[in-house]
């Protein structure tokens, strides 16, 4: 029979190597599998990093990790075609020695994890998929993967390969993603000089901005924005439901052209070289959609796991402290010498259940049918704010009173009181 580790960790995202770096951390032998030439190919996010969720894994990852602009201030804008209302929340708290978010760029981020993760012991192969799961009856035993005599065994096998998991398909974990729980992104890198950068977001050093974006843009499709800065560099990005995407006949770049052109974005990415583009499916049917997440000898983490709160626009957070929480699962199993059986991996389930995770995702659990079944929040609602902020703003002879009638009438006349009083319930419902 083949060498045989303490585990294997599919999959080398935030998921795979948070789980890889502690095993590994901990002394157990653990082999991690990636398919692209290297860990960050075939990964795409927006991307802000969380430090909380790597700092539990690696306290010091500050000291050399590619971070590109710690964020220190976020704004929020809802479109209309040629206006946005917004909220900003900047402060000068954020500019601590231990700064809450960083905006990354994927590639080299997970280059330098991965590097954390053979440096603490793990054997990491990359260029190689895992084509199946090796089962023996229910038990998973091992990998078969897409190198010749490329069949490895292990006591367990942690699936951290992202958002539509095909191996825990293939091994019916569970079934088909379905196109209403799951959003498409596309998103591009704009270059221009690091100055620039600071002076359009009033930034200096390593400060920056992040912008999340909702309304007109996404043509009522259930879905979002983003304009994140980077050291030299600014993303931008949009997303919607893949349901919605082939209900509606648009086309996602359509609506990243559209994004551009927008007389609130179009100044900010002004004079920039586009150099990246990427598209990439984000889990987004929240706590309903989470599929079993352990059984005989397996465990799944991640994007891979629907792991994502997409109110928050949180994803690898969740990856890194659910593939950590797998791998501390293995850890205590293996100190007591227990059998990685579902019985005993059930602690992982409990241990994410307790943690942020499984309560962020559950306080949200009616959020995506309550939004499928409301385009009206995407369409309408966007609409009403802007041209009531436009309304009250225009000093033009007439009376507040009036003004703020014209406004009521306006929210009646495309919702009615009744439809107001309700979606004002199901918001409600949907965050409480
Ligand atoms: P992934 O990062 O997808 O990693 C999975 C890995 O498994 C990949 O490297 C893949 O190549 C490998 N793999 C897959 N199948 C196999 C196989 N059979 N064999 C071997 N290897 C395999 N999250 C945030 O926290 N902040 C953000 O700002 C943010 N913005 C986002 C913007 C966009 C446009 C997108 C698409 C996502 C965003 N997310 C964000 C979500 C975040 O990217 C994901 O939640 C996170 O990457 C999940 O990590 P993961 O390790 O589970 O999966």
């Amino acid at each position: 029979m083949a060498e045989k580790f303490d585990a294997i960790v599919v999959g080398a995202g935030p998921a795979g190597n948070a789980a890889a770096y502690t095993m590994a951390k901990a002394g157990l032998s653990v082999l991690q599998l990636e398919r692209g030439e290297t860990p960050g190919t075939k990964n795409v996010q927006g991307a802000i990093l969380y430090a909380d969720a790597l700092e539990r894994i690696i306290p010091d990852f500050r000291d050399d990790a590619p971070l590109e602009r710690h964020v220190i201030e976020q704004r929020m804008w809802v479109l209309d075609e040629k206006s946005f209302i917004g909220t900003n929340y900047r402060s000068d708290a954020f500019n601590s020695d231990q700064p809450n978010r960083y905006t990354i760029l994927r590639a080299p981020f997970d280059k330098w994890f991965s590097g954390k993760v053979k440096e603490a012991g793990a054997l990491v192969i990359c260029e190689t998929t895992v084509t199946e799961l090796i089962q023996e009856g229910k038990k998973v035993i091992g990998v078969r993967t897409d190198r010749e005599g490329g069949d490895i065994y292990a006591d367990v096998v942690i699936l951290a390969d992202g958002v539509n998991s095909l191996l825990a398909k293939k091994a019916g974990f569970h079934g088909e993603l379905e196109a209403k729980n799951v959003a498409l992104a596309v998103k591009e890198i704009h270059f221009l000089p690091e100055e620039v950068v600071q002076s359009r977001f009033n930034i200096k050093g390593n400060e920056g901005v992040v912008i999340e974006i909702a309304g007109a843009v996404t043509h009522g499709m259930v879905g979002t924005a983003f304009l994140y800065t980077n050291k030299e560099s600014i993303t931008l990005g949009i997303g919607c439901l893949l349901s919605d995407f082939k209900k509606a006949g648009i086309a996602p770049y359509t609506l990243l052209e559209e994004l551009k052109a927008h007389p609130a974005i179009a100044p900010l990415i002004e004079g920039g070289e586009m150099k990246e583009y990427a598209a990439h499916l984000i889990p987004e049917g929240g706590y309903k959609a989470v599929p079993t997440l352990y059984g005989e000898g397996w465990m799944i983490a991640g994007d891979s796991a629907g792991l994502v709160n997409a109110v928050h626009r949180e994803g690898s957070n969740l990856a890194m402290t659910s593939g950590r929480l797998a791998a501390e699962t293995v850890i205590a199993l293996k100190e007591r010498e227990l059998a990685c059986t579902a019985l005993h991996l059930a602690r992982y389930k409990t241990a994410l259940d307790d943690s942020f995770v499984m309560k962020d995702l559950r306080k949200y659990k009616e959020l995506p049918d309550i939004l499928h079944g409301n385009p009206h929040f995407f369409s309408v609602y966007p609409q009403l704010l802007n041209r009531a902020a436009h309304t009250m703003l225009m000093v033009d002879g007439q009376d507040k009173h009036s003004k703020e009638k014209t406004i009521r009438g306006s929210f009646v006349q495309q919702r009615s009181l009744w439809g107001l009083v309700g979606d004002a319930y199901r918001m409600w419902r949907a965050t409480r």
